[in-house]
């Protein structure tokens, strides 16, 4: 009886150990949350050349969003967006050409990761889903973390905006790439938009699984239909990479959260609330 109740008491003792054990203290693998910033907002004059043949000489709302993400191994930035310096422009930034978006900024990349209680050198790595001025416009704020970009993105000549600088540490990808190894952050190549476009998967706790589309795609209507803008740099690749994304969608059962989707950011928290 005395024997038995010293072996359970042990084995009490040891269960109790187990769990206050060194495992148990670690936080959480995985994603813990994603917050999305306001990266800017925009009136583009026409919608022609997003869909071309549909509602042409009507403009159309967009907005530009960043997406912070906090992983157990540190933090992770999914676009800059635009150019924090267009806060401080009264109008904002006037396209030169009229039936471009005509884009402003209501708050700063910078301002928001304040708030959070963050610096840039904070962030570990730094992804750009492709190199077009609304979505790098603030890299150059981030010269500590590495940039995750497709090596076709990287060494293409883009004719628009400022580019990445040299003593940026960059890991050139070349396809998909798990950024943590855990499956929770993945790159997708979508090329089509430009050549070096690629697309996020990303597995919260509690919201599941979603697809940040990059521009693989600009507003619902054209996922819907499969648009594909007319100055997109492969129309072939871009309808092949929408296809991609569907069959992503359907076997990680994700969402898709399009970056310029003005109707769907209307619905959705912005930082600093958050998503788990
Ligand atoms: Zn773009």
């Amino acid at each position: 009886m005395r024997n038995t109740f010293l072996v359970c008491a042990i084995a009490v003792l040891a269960l109790g150990l187990g769990n206050a054990g060194p495992a148990a203290a670690q936080a959480k693998p995985g994603v813990e949350r994603l917050y999305i910033l306001n990266c800017g907002e925009g009136v583009a004059g026409d919608q022609r050349d997003m869909s071309p043949g549909v509602n042409e000489g009507k403009s159309m709302d967009f907005v530009d969003n960043c997406y912070l993400i906090k992983h157990a191994q540190g933090w992770f930035l999914w676009d800059t967006g635009l150019a924090d310096a267009i806060a401080a422009m009264p109008e904002g930034q006037r396209p030169a050409d009229p039936r471009m978006t005509h884009w402003k900024r209501s708050k700063t990349l910078a301002s928001q990761l304040e708030q959070l209680g963050l610096k840039p050198a904070d962030i570990k790595f730094v992804a750009v889903s492709h190199s077009h001025p609304d979505h790098i416009g603030n890299v150059t704020m981030f010269p500590q973390s590495t940039l995750l970009v497709q090596k076709a993105e990287y060494d293409w000549p883009a004719p628009l905006g400022p580019r990445f600088k040299p003593e940026q540490p960059v890991n050139k990808l070349e396809g998909d790439h798990d950024v943590f190894g855990d499956g929770s952050i993945v790159i997708l190549s979508t090329p089509g938009h430009t050549p070096g476009h690629q697309s996020l998967l990303v597995k919260l706790p509690k919201t599941g699984a979603l697809l940040l589309s990059g521009d693989a795609v600009h507003f619902k209507e054209n996922w819907d239909n499969r648009r594909v803008p007319s100055n997109n740099d492969s129309k072939d690749k871009s309808v092949a990479s929408m296809q991609r994304m569907a069959d992503v969608m359907a076997k990680e059962h994700a969402q898709l959260w399009i970056n310029h989707d003005k109707a769907l950011r209307d619905t959705q928290k912005l930082s600093p609330q958050f998503y788990e």
